[in-house]
């Protein structure tokens, strides 16, 4: 299979996840043609930080194989990896890393940093931007259509929150992805 028809099985996933209320996420990780491992973003499902689209996928992957180096293997995935999922990554050995849109606010493979040329003891080969206009757009939609349905939040100005004088506007509640589109 092609790295685009690869990429556009993780978007399918990450459709799955918008559904179900998540941050469109997905993850495959392909050995050769074959799909060894699937994920998607569950964190607000299973109320729990660690259950990102990657590690759901390496988890099936080593499950799959029968063992955690991922060493011949290729990890797509709709949204630039995040420091824990880039993490797990080097630490799977996988080699190659293949990305849809970037995360200016959380992406470890170039946007903040880049884990991956750091000198690790392991270096995945990286692409970004298969697929961009569309995992970016899946992202957006997301967002937007969370923005319509939400019923306004209260906000809360910082002059009240440190009676500095300063009159700078925020939203109260902690879904900072919600404005900034990152995971
Ligand atoms: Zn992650």
């Amino acid at each position: 299979m092609e790295d685009v028809e690869l990429m556009r099985r993780a978007l399918a996933l990450a459709q799955e996840a918008a559904e179900a209320g998540e941050v469109p996420v997905g993850c495959v990780i392909a050995l050769g043609d074959r799909i060894v491992g699937e994920g998607r973003n569950r964190r607000e499902t299973e109320k729990n930080a660690l259950r990102h689209a990657e590690l759901e996928a390496i988890d099936a992957a080593c499950k799959t194989l029968g063992g955690w180096r991922l060493w011949e293997c290729t990890l797509y995935v709709t949204l630039e990896p995040c420091p824990m999922c880039a993490g797990a990554i080097v630490n799977a050995r996988i080699p190659r890393v293949i990305y849809g849109a970037a995360d200016p606010k959380n992406g470890c493979c170039g946007s903040v940093v880049n884990l991956f040329a750091l000198p690790f003891n392991h270096r995945p080969e990286l692409t970004g931007g298969v697929l961009e206009a569309e995992c970016a757009a899946q992202l957006t939609d997301f967002f937007e259509r969370l923005r319509l349905q939400r019923p306004r939040r209260r906000h809360w100005t910082r002059q009240q929150a440190t009676g500095n004088g300063q009159q700078e506007t925020g939203d109260a509640d902690c879904h900072a992805s919600v404005r900034t589109g990152s995971q």
